[in-house]
C-alpha cells in the first residue's frame, strides 16, 4: 500500500477572523502522525456552501482520509451536515439512538429539550454515525470511491472524544502504514545556528528516511529526529544511535531527551526525592506557579507561592528588609535572595525560586534597564542568583523569565546549578 495521506478542513467564520484559534487541526495532525499517516494540507474555510464544497472537491483529489471539523451545530450558521448529506446523495433521517442519548443528556443536566436540540439526531442515511457521548452533535463517517470523509463537531473536547473513542481505532484498523518514530533533544543556551554548525557533519550522515528538525522557542531549541520505516525495530535502533551521538556532541546544553515541557521535566525530577518547592514571583505574576500546577500530581511537590508584586508584599509577606529594597532596589540580587529565603522558610520547602524584574516597555532606570530580571534559586544550604537581560516585548520577556526560572529550578533539583 502506498503511504496513506490525510487532509484537514476546519469550518467556521470564527476561524477566518482569528476569533477562535484552530487547535483542532493541530490535535488531529498529531494523532495522524502517531499512526504514520501524513497530512497533505490543513485548510480553514468559512460557513458558506461554496467554500465548503470547493474545499471538499479540492482535498478529495489528494488524500485518502479527509477530516472536517465544525458547522455541525443546530443553528442556521452551521451548514456542514445538510451540505454533506447532499454531497454524498443521501437524505436526513432521525437516528433513534441519538434521540435517546439527547433525552438522557438533557435530563441529566435538568434542562428542557427543544425541537432545535432534537435536530441533532437527524443524520444522513449514507453515513456511519460516530456517537458523541461528550455532547449533542454526532460525528459522521462517509466513504466514496475508496476515500473516507470524517465530519466532527467543532467543540474541541467533543471532537477529541469522538476521535479517541470511535474514529481513531477505526482508522488504525483500516490503514496499516509505515511506522513513524520521533526522538527529541531539548537544549538551552545556544541558538539554532550555533547548533546547526556543530551538527553539520552528523546531518550529512543521516539516511534519507531520517530527518532532523530545529524548533526554536524562547531561547531554547528542541531538535526532533523523525524516521519512517516498515521495519520499526531497525529504525528504533538506528534513530536512537543518532540521538545519542547528537547528545554527545552538544554536551552540557542538552536539558532532556524527550519532548515534555519544562514543568513536566521538573516534576519528573522531583519524583521519588521527597523534596518540595515554593515560588516567590514579582514580574512573572504567578506564571511559574501556574505552569507547575499544569502538571498532574504536582501537589505532592509544589507547596505554593506568593505573588509579591509590590514592595510592601515583598517586605511584609516575604520578610525582605526595607533597607535592602531602599539600598539595592526591588530588582536586585539582594532582594531576590531574601525573597527566596523568605518563601522557603515560610512554606518549609527544600527548594525555592524568586523572581523580580522589569519587563517593559516602561519602568527601566539608568541602573536597571528594561528587560533585566534577577532570579534566586535556593536549596537547603545555598542560594544561587542569576541575572537575565531579555530584549523583547513584555509578553515574550515574561514567557522567557518563566521558562528560565523553570529550567534553573530543574537544574537545581538535578544538582547541576552552579
Ligand atoms: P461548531 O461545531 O461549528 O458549532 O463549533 C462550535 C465551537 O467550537 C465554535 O464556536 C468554536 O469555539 C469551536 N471551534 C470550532 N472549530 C474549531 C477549531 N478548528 N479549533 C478550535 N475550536 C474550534
Ligand atoms: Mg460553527
Amino acid at each position: 500500500m502506498n503511504a496513506v495521506t490525510a487532509s484537514i478542513v476546519t469550518i467556521g467564520d470564527e476561524l477566518l477572523i482569528g476569533q477562535t484559534i484552530d487547535t483542532n487541526s493541530a490535535w488531529i495532525a498529531q494523532r495522524m502522525n502517531e499512526l504514520g499517516i501524513s497530512i497533505n494540507r490543513r485548510v480553514a474555510v468559512g460557513d458558506t456552501i461554496a467554500a465548503i464544497t470547493q474545499a471538499l472537491d479540492e482535498e478529495m483529489k489528494n488524500c485518502d482520509i479527509l477530516f472536517l471539523t465544525g458547522g455541525l451545530g443546530p443553528t442556521a450558521d452551521d451548514i456542514t451536515k445538510p451540505l454533506l448529506c447532499d454531497y454524498f446523495g443521501g437524505t436526513l433521517i432521525v437516528n433513534q439512538d441519538v434521540v435517546t442519548h439527547l433525552h438522557d443528556l438533557f435530563a441529566a443536566r435538568k434542562r428542557f429539550i427543544t425541537a432545535r436540540n432534537l435536530k441533532q439526531a437527524e443524520v444522513p442515511d449514507v453515513c456511519e454515525v460516530l456517537f458523541n457521548k461528550a455532547g449533542t452533535a454526532p460525528g459522521m463517517w462517509f466513504e466514496k470511491n475508496g476515500k473516507v470523509v470524517i465530519a466532527l463537531p467543532g467543540v474541541p473536547s467533543e471532537m477529541k472524544h469522538i476521535m479517541s473513542v470511535v474514529a481513531l481505532p477505526k482508522i488504525a484498523a483500516q490503514y496499516t502504514t509505515e511506522k513513524l518514530i520521533h526522538k527529541h533533544i531539548f537544549t538551552a543556551g545556544e541558538g539554532e545556528s550555533m547548533i546547526a554548525d556543530k551538527l553539520e557533519e552528523i546531518e550529512s550522515r543521516l539516511p534519507e528516511y531520517i530527518k532532523l528538525a530545529y524548533l526554536p522557542d524562547a531561547g531554547f531549541v528542541r531538535l526532533r529526529l523523525t524516521g519512517k520505516s516498515k521495519q520499526p525495530e531497525l529504525l528504533e535502533t538506528e534513530i536512537t544511535y543518532f540521538q545519542r551521538e547528537i547528545v554527545h556532541i552538544l554536551g552540557s546544553i542538552v536539558v532532556a531527551t524527550d519532548s515534555l515541557p519544562l514543568e513536566f521535566l521538573l516534576i519528573q525530577a522531583l519524583e521519588g526525592t521527597g523534596k518540595t518547592i515554593s515560588t516567590a514571583e514579582s514580574c512573572t505574576g504567578g506564571g511559574i506557579g501556574s505552569a507547575i500546577t499544569n502538571v498532574p500530581g504536582s501537589s505532592t511537590f509544589y507547596m505554593g507561592g506568593v505573588v509579591a508584586y509590590s514592595n510592601e508584599v515583598k517586605e511584609h509577606v516575604l520578610g525582605v528588609q526595607k533597607n535592602t529594597i531602599v539600598e539595592y532596589g526591588a530588582v536586585s540580587e539582594q532582594t531576590v535572595t531574601e525573597m527566596a529565603i523568605g518563601i522557603q522558610s515560610q512554606l518549609k520547602t527544600n527548594y525555592a525560586v524568586a523572581v523580580s524584574g522589569v519587563l517593559g516597555p516602561n519602568g527601566g532606570t539608568e541602573r536597571v534597564k528594561v528587560g533585566t530580571v534577577w532570579m534566586a534559586f535556593a536549596n537547603e544550604t545555598n542560594v544561587v542568583t542569576k541575572e537575565f537581560k531579555f530584549h523583547y516585548d513584555r509578553e515574550r520577556n515574561k514567557d522567557m523569565a518563566i521558562k528560565n526560572a523553570l529550567l534553573n529550578l530543574l537544574r537545581l533539583v538535578q544538582g547541576k546549578l552552579g
